[in-house]
């Protein structure tokens, strides 16, 4: 069983989304808190990620927000984390996401959660880490996407055990015990966490 402090989520920053993606951003946060898991994102206090933030910190759970100075303005930098770190870059921005994080869940979200997701598979593919990834699945929102992944795989552009790097659930409650079972690969550079 692994041990997770730290979860990174990466999820939408829009807030004109479906209520049930907002709740499951409520109930995870809830879970990070009683868990004493420290939530890891963007920062942003828009759309689902806000809604996160807020559910953690009104839980009595720690926080760590990582915001680009650029997008400080659009996404708006939370004032009331736990810890809120500004960075130069995007890449800064989602490398130190990724080195804070014992683990990786994503939520409902856009095309910026799409990048985050595909890069954080993409470097446990290429071995550079051996962190858990858990895609939720609510209400289906993944389903096509899941779809196309296993398209890429039918058709030989990606190896099945490069699919089996991150793992799907359809709710809240399965997040945490799939990301702390999931069985270690045997691979060059693992977390200093773990
Ligand atoms: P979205 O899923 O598009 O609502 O964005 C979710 C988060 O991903 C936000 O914090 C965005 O700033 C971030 N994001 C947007 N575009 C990118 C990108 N190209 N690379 C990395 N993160 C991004």
């Amino acid at each position: 069983m692994r041990n997770i402090k730290s979860v990174c989520v990466y999820c939408g920053s829009s807030s004109r989304v479906r209520q049930s993606y907002k709740d499951a951003a409520v109930e995870l946060g809830r879970i990070l808190a009683r868990e004493q898991i420290r939530l890891v994102y963007g920062g942003g206090q828009v759309g689902i990620m806000g809604i996160i933030a807020d559910a953690v910190l009104e839980n009595g759970g720690e926080v760590t927000g990582i915001i680009p100075h650029f997008l400080n303005d659009t996404e708006v930098g939370k004032a009331d984390l736990t810890e809120l770190i500004a960075v130069d870059s995007m890449h800064v921005r989602k490398q130190i996401m990724a080195e804070r994080s014992d683990g990786f869940v994503v939520l409902p979200g856009g095309f910026g959660t799409l990048d985050e997701f595909f890069e954080i598979l993409t470097w446990r593919q290429l071995k550079l880490h051996d962190k858990p990834i858990v895609m939720a699945d609510i209400d289906g929102y993944w389903s096509p996407l899941i779809g196309t992944v296993d398209h890429i795989v039918e058709e030989g552009f990606a190896h099945q055990r490069n699919r089996d790097l991150f793992e799907v659930v359809s709710t809240v409650a399965d997040i945490l015990p799939t990301l702390r079972n999931e069985p270690k690969s045997d691979v060059g550079i693992q977390s200093d966490r773990t």
